[in-house]
């Protein structure tokens, strides 16, 4: 593991660095100050995303910038604040350790340094450091894990409803199905109107959370069994409805219309009341032979599109004929 000794006099970083050699540590890395520190951290965060350096020992009285400002800079970037910093300082400055604790700093030592002591703090300073390591590496494993899973499951993880992969075989089914009846089969494409804008003042938490409400607000207004709902893309659903024709996907779409507007999601950015609203793009048919299911979704798309164009917040219908 990687030790970086910051401190501008010569002899106490032999010092230091003669102690952790002794105990088995390599050669550590210098800077005499701390801009030399900062420039070097830096330097090595180009080569990977985090610096190779497992701990900092760090002076506190050195020219230009303090070892107290340092440690908050190196606490601030998202790329260097996992690394545990130890301050180095004499006695008599023990009033600035409690700037260096507010400061991100993880423990001290006292000058002139004490060989036991640097020995132990360095071995759990870098044990700490190593867990932390090992549980972050566990935790992006599991995140790899999950994603892989949601992509060979059904569902979508974030809502709940089944997921783009789920609807395409269900549309399948369901076009083969209305063909050999001879019933038609009618789509509706959702968009949340102005959702980045949303994301962008909320937060992507809030995002998701107002993502988890259109859904059900969706899925509410849904009363048949065979009536199926779908996240297809970031903030767009599909909803399909065997055996329904236009006029009753109409009135879906004014059901999941209401449901929208009583879900009452605050959006400052929204120019219909300050509230989330939605489009809707309507198709429907009866499948024929010479029909490719695809067009369907095609003409529901354009008349979601034409949802859009129109000023958004409301409902557009494209036969398909
Ligand atoms: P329009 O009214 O034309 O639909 O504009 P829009 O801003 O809603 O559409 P745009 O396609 O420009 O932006 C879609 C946004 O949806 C951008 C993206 O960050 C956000 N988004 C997509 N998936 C998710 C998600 O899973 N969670 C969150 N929070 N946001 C998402
Ligand atoms: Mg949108
Ligand atoms: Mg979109």
């Amino acid at each position: 593991m990687n030790i970086l000794i910051v401190d501008d006099s010569d002899s106490s970083r032999l010092l230091l660095s003669t102690i952790l050699r002794g105990a088995g540590y390599e050669e550590p890395l210098y800077a005499k100050s701390a801009g030399e520190a900062l420039t070097m951290l830096e330097g090595l965060c180009h080569q990977q995303e985090e610096p190779a350096v497992d701990l900092i020992l760090m002076d506190v009285v050195m020219p230009d910038m303090n070892g107290i400002d340092a440690t908050r800079l190196i606490k601030a970037d998202r790329r260097l604040r996992d690394i545990p910093i130890i301050i180095v300082t004499v006695k008599d400055e023990v009033a600035s350790l409690e700037r260096a604790f507010e400061a991100g700093a993880m423990d001290f030592l006292a000058k002139p340094v004490n060989s036991m002591e640097l020995r132990a703090r360095v071995h759990s300073a870098l044990r700490l450091k190593e867990e932390m390591d090992q549980r972050k590496a566990r935790e992006r494993e599991l995140e790899a894990l999950t994603r892989k899973f949601e992509q060979l499951s059904n569902q979508d993880g974030l809502t709940g409803v089944p997921n783009r992969r789920c609807f395409e075989n269900v549309f399948r089914t369901e076009w083969l199905r209305a063909r050999r009846d001879g019933v038609p089969l009618s789509a509706l494409m959702i968009d949340i109107d102005y959702f980045k804008a949303y994301n962008d003042t909320y937060g992507h938490l809030q995002g998701d959370m107002c993502l988890r409400r259109m859904a059900e607000a969706i899925r509410s207004a849904l009363k048949r069994p065979g009536d199926f709902v779908a996240r297809y893309g970031g903030e767009e659903f599909v909803v399909l409805l065997p055996g329904t024709d236009l006029a009753g996907a109409l009135s879906i779409a004014g059901a999941v219309r209401a449901n929208v507007r009583a879900a009452a999601i605050f959006h400052e950015g929204s120019p219909e009341g300050g509230l989330v609203t939605v489009s809707i793009g309507i198709s429907g048919v009866v499948p024929t032979m010479n029909l490719e299911p695809e067009a369907l979704l095609a003409a529901a798309d354009e008349a979601l599109y034409q949802a859009k164009s129109a000023g958004r917040h409301r409902i557009e219908v494209h036969p398909l004929d």
